[in-house]
């Protein structure tokens, strides 16, 4: 039988702010009704104390399938950019601002469908709690779901791309140091450019991740 959702993820949320104890919580999430058609939670990736965390916007098929984030052609895409930039994967935390696929089909093809804002909403207590957790120096906001998750409904990465910002006060962690954000396009935005300009997509795209690079203390490459 499935559980009617309830409203948001923060009543699913563990006292234990560890990774493992908050991604095994997560796998029970029912704080929207997304996971009743999605295979499964995707958490984040990563280690605690990486420098940079990644934030997209949700799973997609492939992600969907085997659990983890960015494994499905955007991810690809910036996995390839991550080197270009020269920022080793190791160093990053890679996650979704929404936990769970939203799609809705087509014959046999699961086509993804733009969470809305009340679904953001719902799964915004697993990314604060993962910031809290991770501590990164630098929040990198993959499109515009992940920075108004974080920034608020008006933001537009059009006008701020490439900015790094302080995070809304009533998100300010005490930690030090506070981590930063800023924002770029999803790596789906420069896989979809099917125009001359692709590459130029690219190219700024790279340009984005090496400006987050800059100014962020990395350990030495591993
Ligand atoms: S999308 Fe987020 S809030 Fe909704 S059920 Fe999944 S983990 Fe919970």
């Amino acid at each position: 039988m499935t559980t009617a959702p309830a409203a948001g993820a923060g009543s699913f949320l563990p006292d234990d702010l560890e990774l493992t104890a908050l991604e095994d919580a997560a796998g029970r999430c029912r704080g929207c009704a997304l996971y009743v058609d999605a295979t499964q939670t995707v958490f984040g990736h990563g280690a605690r104390g990486v420098p940079l965390m990644l934030v997209g916007e949700q799973p997609g098929d492939r992600e969907d399938q085997e659990g983890l984030p960015f494994v499905g052609p955007a991810g690809r895409l910036l996995q390839r950019a991550l080197d270009d930039a020269g920022i080793a994967p190791g160093w990053t935390y890679q996650t979704n601002a929404v936990k769970h696929f939203k799609f809705r089909r087509e014959g046999k093809r699961r086509v993804h469908q733009k969470p809305s804002r009340t679904e953001v909403v719902a799964c915004k207590p697993w990314l604060i709690a993962e910031i809290e957790s991770v501590r990164p120096q630098l929040i990198v906001c993959l499109g515009a779901t992940a920075a108004q998750s974080l920034l608020g409904s008006t933001f537009r990465v059009t006008a701020h791309r490439g900015e790094r910002l302080r995070l809304p006060s009533a998100l300010r962690f005490d930690v030090d140091p506070e981590p930063l954000v800023t924002a770029t396009v999803h790596p789906s935005a420069v896989l979809r450019d099917r125009s001359q300009r692709r590459r130029e997509a690219y190219a700024l795209f790279v340009e984005d991740l090496k400006s987050a690079r800059a100014g962020v203390d990395f350990p030495a490459r591993r």
